[in-house]
């Protein structure tokens, strides 16, 4: 039945095919004698028709798809083995990898108002929407980057797991790939952005987490205008992003306005500090119009008042910035307490009077844990609201 040979006795590793670039899948297929179209077939099959199953590759010969399988490959998408529904229309899914680490995406259609005022063309969709929901679909995705995360802010529930381990860049894709697939998604008929705000901190696992970036633009065919990464602050990972000619936008987790503050509620303060990291994020050069975010979870009594207001405005006034105002999402055990909309919405005026835009995130998914800083694998967090479903076709 195989007449296909294999060539230098490559190791058979069973290496999932899905997170391999063009180059790597060209040296897979010459192992079996076989020319670079046939790679190039297969590079479209996984990212750009989004294939499951070797056995549905029917552009390739069914002696090929034998052989790969009797290699012990697989495409390996990561799985979404667990779903919970927001009242808003947010999803959150549990992703499982092939050894069976889990980390948590969210799917939230008609997007997470984290593009407004950043000037792109993703944001101007935000605040015009002149679409009817028929003809113009639209969500946004937020991806992990590790199982857990080391950073300890401690404000958020992720950093309570520690760190597990980083994801490859087919599992940082490959969650995209799933959830696109499950919403029957068309990347070019269907606007998608993607934020990198899930679990994990992106640019501790920098070079995978950049070729997934590459994966999903070039292969996925998502444009990198539509991406934004966050970052607590993590200084040698913006300083190699400063160089990078394909790039999301970029979003820094800033959360108070001095260092000492600051260093109360993320201790990486003390390795960098705010203006070792302005300094660093001047680096970035920004594509007309864009403007750099800066994230800043408002808690009550520690943040919010109007000294912290005018502290901010003075270390952002001169620069392409604009401001996130993300009130703090509540978790077990936790010594905080929410802004009052009060404290909230006169922080909003301080900052947009000195002429700097800021937004407050409407909170998506509150009611699942699916909201900022509330990722934490489901299994291990009381989700009273907790439904498994079955695949929704088309409900972006
Ligand atoms: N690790 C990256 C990206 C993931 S966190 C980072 O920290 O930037 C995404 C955003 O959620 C960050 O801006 C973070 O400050 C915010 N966040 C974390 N915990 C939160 C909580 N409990 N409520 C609201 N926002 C939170
Ligand atoms: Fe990690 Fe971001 Fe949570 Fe901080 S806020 S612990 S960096 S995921």
């Amino acid at each position: 039945m195989n007449e296909i040979s294999i060539k230098d006795n490559p190791k058979v590793d069973g290496r999932p095919l899905f997170g391999q670039s063009l180059v790597e899948l060209t040296i897979l297929l010459d192992h079996l004698n076989q020319p670079p179209y046939r790679a190039r077939q297969l590079h479209e099959a996984l990212y750009a028709q989004r294939l499951t199953s070797i056995d549905d590759i029917t552009t390739l010969p069914a002696t090929l798809r034998e052989a790969l399988k009797s290699q012990n490959h697989t495409i390996g998408l990561p799985e979404i083995v667990q779903t919970a529904r927001s009242i808003d229309g947010t999803e959150r899914y549990l992703i499982r990898m092939a050894d069976g680490e889990t980390v948590e995406t969210v799917w939230m259609p008609g997007g997470d108002g984290g593009e407004r005022g950043d000037g792109t063309q993703a944001a101007e969709e935000e605040e015009h929407p002149t679409h009817d929901d028929d003809d113009y679909k639209r969500a946004t995705i937020c991806i992990s980057s590790q199982v857990g995360c080391a950073v300890n802010c401690q404000f958020c529930l992720t950093a309570k797991l520690g760190i597990r381990r980083n994801l490859t860049p087919g599992e940082i894709a490959g969650q995209v790939a799933a959830v696109l697939n499950r919403h029957n998604v068309e990347v070019g008929r269907d606007r998608i952005n993607l934020v990198f705000m899930g679990m994990g901190e992106p640019f501790l696992n920098y070079p995978s987490f950049m070729d997934a970036v590459r994966l999903l633009t070039t292969a996925m065919r998502i444009p990198d205008s539509r991406m934004t990464v966050s970052t607590s602050g993590i200084l040698p990972g913006i300083l190699d992003f400063a160089k990078e000619t394909l790039r999301p936008k970029l979003a820094v987790s800033l959360n108070a306005s001095n260092d000492v503050v600051r260093e109360s509620i993320m201790p990486i303060t003390r390795k960098w500090n705010i203006a070792a990291l302005l300094e660093a994020i001047a680096t970035v050069p920004l594509r007309p119009r864009e403007r750099v975010t800066f994230e800043y979870v408002m808690l009550g009594g520690i943040n919010d008042q109007r000294e912290h207001a005018d502290e901010l405005i003075a270390l952002l006034k001169n620069r392409q910035a604009k401001i996130n105002l993300i009130v703090w999402n509540s978790g077990p055990d936790m010594p905080f307490h929410e802004p009052t909309p009060a404290d909230v919405s006169a922080f909003q005026s301080r900052l947009r009077n000195a002429g700097i835009p800021a937004f407050i995130r409407r909170p998506r998914g509150r009611d699942i844990y699916a909201a900022c800083g509330q990722l934490k694998r489901t299994l291990e967090t009381p989700t009273p609201t907790l439904i498994t479903l079955p695949p929704t076709p088309s409900s972006l």
